[in-house]
């Protein structure tokens, strides 16, 4: 038995394929110790671990950026400038064989080199390096436009992370690659939550990287009755972008009139009676059992946050998807290129009714969601992570 401390990042997003992990981790004799925040702690220790409050709470400084990297590199640099001393206090107290972080959390990243542990990163976006960022080629803002837009942050996230270079005895990096590594602090493995199928430039990613596939186990939540009589239509957001009334008014028009049940997660920000006169065939909640819809539903009107992409594919559901950031729009052009589905640029009533349309009456979509979904559930999951993560800690802990 090795005890591990895991540094996650407190997001429904990043936290929930890392619980099964968590869980199996545990199950085979490991004590871990579970950096997270209050929201999440009963999930937590629902696993097994023993849950730890970070010494911090404004973590939507990191999730809610408006698609600013440069401004969520300066705030990943100043939440680990803030955090970091009391940190490797704790750590050094607990004395863990091994860490296991987040691709964001930078602070684990130094703690594991500081520390001289063995570390593991963590990855529940697609993986991300130099060669990847000529995927935003095609975007509007041209990323260099867009760096230098915001050149203050830059400097600033920059400044500090000099500063922790310097303290604690690590190499200086270039501007570009201390940019890069914040959003992916790739460790010597790094479990990511996808298929090498459904990762862009995936060659450009070496055997460090083991992608496992979504990492689905079983969820404790509240059920909900789907209608078994018609095809199922499921909307959501996910849980950060989600404030997004006018879509989901929109949704309400587009599928009022359509055969089919629609259910919509709206999030806890918007109000289910503040929404336009709510058709029969409609359930809104704030919150659903998305994997238990999942695996009753026909089509699914998603962000394009890598968790339900992959939760959707993994369950047969052709895609709609309708990025609301820019890791997203990666996502949308993954899907798209792979036939997995529709990637909406232009939402209106009648362009969210015809691709509804599109994708319910075209079988191509589906075989190939089929397809994937096969790829992913052979890829292993969480039992595979932890079978790598335990040959690691083997390797490097002897
Ligand atoms: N989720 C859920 N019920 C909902 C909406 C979302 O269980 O009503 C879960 C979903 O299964 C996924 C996570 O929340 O695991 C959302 O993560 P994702 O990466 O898709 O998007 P984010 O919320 O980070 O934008």
């Amino acid at each position: 038995m090795s005890k591990v401390i895991f540094f996650g990042v407190p997001a429904h997003g990043h936290i929930n394929p890392t619980l099964e992990v968590v869980k199996e981790l545990v199950r085979r004799g490991e004590e871990v110790i579970y950096y997270g925040s209050a929201e999440f702690r009963s999930r937590i220790t629902g696993t097994g671990a023993v849950y730890k409050e970070y010494p911090f709470s404004s973590w939507e400084d990191i999730t809610k950026f408006d698609n600013n990297f440069p401004l969520l590199f300066r705030r990943i640099s100043e939440i680990t400038d803030k955090m970091l001393d009391e940190l490797i206090k704790d750590v050094r107290e607990y004395r863990p064989e091994y860490i296991i972080h987040d691709s964001l959390a930078l602070w684990g990243k130094i703690i594991a080199h500081v520390l001289d542990k063995p570390a593991v990163c963590s990855t529940t976006t697609f993986a991300f390096n130099r060669e990847f960022v000529s995927v935003f080629d095609e975007f509007t803002v041209s990323i260099k436009d867009f760096i230098f837009m915001h050149a203050g942050h830059l400097i600033a996230g920059k400044r500090i992370q000099n500063k922790l270079a310097k303290k604690y005895g690590m190499k200086m990096q270039s501007y570009v690659n201390t940019f890069i590594s914040t959003f992916m602090n790739m460790e010597a493995l790094n479990i990511v939550y996808t298929t090498r199928e459904l990762q862009p430039r995936s060659e450009a990613f070496d055997g460090s990287y083991i992608f496992v596939g979504p990492s689905i186990g079983q969820r404790d939540e509240a059920a909900l009755t789907v209608p078994e009589d018609k095809k199922v239509i499921y909307v959501s957001l996910g849980t950060i972008n989600n404030e997004e009334e006018g879509f989901y008014n929109l949704c309400v028009e587009a599928f009022r009139d359509i055969d089919a049940a629609v259910i919509m997660s709206i999030g806890s920000r918007v109000n289910k009676d503040a929404l336009n006169s709510i058709p029969e065939n409609f359930m809104i909640r704030n919150t659903v059992p998305q994997l238990e819809v999942l695996s009753k539903a026909d089509v699914f009107v998603t962000h394009g946050g890598m968790n339900s992409t992959s939760e959707g594919i993994y369950f047969g559901v052709p895609l709609i998807v309708i990025p609301k950031q820019g890791e997203q729009e990666i996502v949308a052009k993954r899907v798209e290129e792979c036939g997995l589905g529709i990637y909406l640029r232009s939402v209106t009533v009648e362009t969210l009714r015809n691709s509804i349309k599109e994708v319910l009456n075209n079988g191509a979509y589906k075989d190939k969601v089929i397809n994937m979904s096969d790829n992913m559930k052979s890829a292993g999951g969480y039992t595979r992570a932890v079978d790598e993560i335990m040959n690691y800690k083997g390797r490097r802990t002897l």
